[in-house]
């Protein structure tokens, strides 16, 4: 099953994207991870990707795409992924295309979960990351049982670099502007199926069942 999860940041797409990925056993491949991989383990890739992150910014097309082609070359992907935080541009949805289709693949579905600004905006400010594993929490809406900690691993939690207020609001604007025409593009494709991210978790992991099969 070849999947891609859109959405503004902070709609939860990262949330829903681990319980997917779970029940349906394939890769999880979030550009955004990759970019800060290698931003944390100092690369040229991850300084040049760094410049734009910082902004809230998107990197540009050509290394994005190298980046998200060269992981879909990777055999763990044959049975089926998920794209979440790519495409992030027409051009890059254009290209993701062309790949598959050289490759005899096509996207089965597109999940697209909305959230209103003033939601986003609360849960990214809020947002905290475990600097180890990766789980995330909410300092009000999900917070950790001992401030600071992660609860599966006791690890130090972080506020991402790009969960700042004023690069939380440059990045809603890049989505509103760059990606969402992208909605457009798979809604004349017919395989987008648009779901509300202010339902809950749970309920909102059931629509995508429903929408994906058991
Ligand atoms: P994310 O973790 O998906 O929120 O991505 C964090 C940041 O990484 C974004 O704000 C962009 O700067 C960059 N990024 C991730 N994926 C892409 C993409 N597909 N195209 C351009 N920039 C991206």
């Amino acid at each position: 099953m070849n999947l891609i999860l859109l959405g503004p940041p902070g709609a939860g797409k990262g949330t829903q994207a681990s319980k997917i990925v779970e029940k349906y056993n394939i890769p999880h491949i979030s550009t955004g991870d990759i970019f800060r991989k290698n931003i944390s383990e100092g690369t040229r890739l991850g300084k040049k990707a760094k410049e734009y992150m910082d902004k809230g910014e998107l990197v540009p097309d050509s290394l994005v795409i190298e980046i998200a082609t060269d992981r879909l070359l990777e055999k763990d992907t044959e049975k089926g992924f998920l794209l979440d935080g790519f495409p992030r541009t027409v051009e890059q949805a254009v290209a993701l295309d062309a790949f598959l289709r050289e490759h005899g693949k096509a996207i089965d579905h597109v999940l697209d979960i909305d959230v209103d600004k003033d939601e986003l905006i609360t849960r990214l400010i809020g947002r905290r990351v475990c600097s180890s594993c990766g789980k995330t929490y909410h300092v009000t809406n999900m917070p950790p049982k001992v401030e600071g900690e992660c609860d599966a691993c006791q690890g130090e939690l972080m506020q991402r670099a790009d969960d700042t207020k004023g690069t939380v609001e440059n990045r809603i604007e890049v989505y509103n502007r760059q990606t969402k025409p992208l909605l457009d593009y798979y809604d004349k494709l017919g395989n987008i199926a648009h779901l509300d991210g202010a339902i809950g978790l749970e309920t909102l992991f059931a629509q995508i069942v429903d929408i994906l099969g058991e």
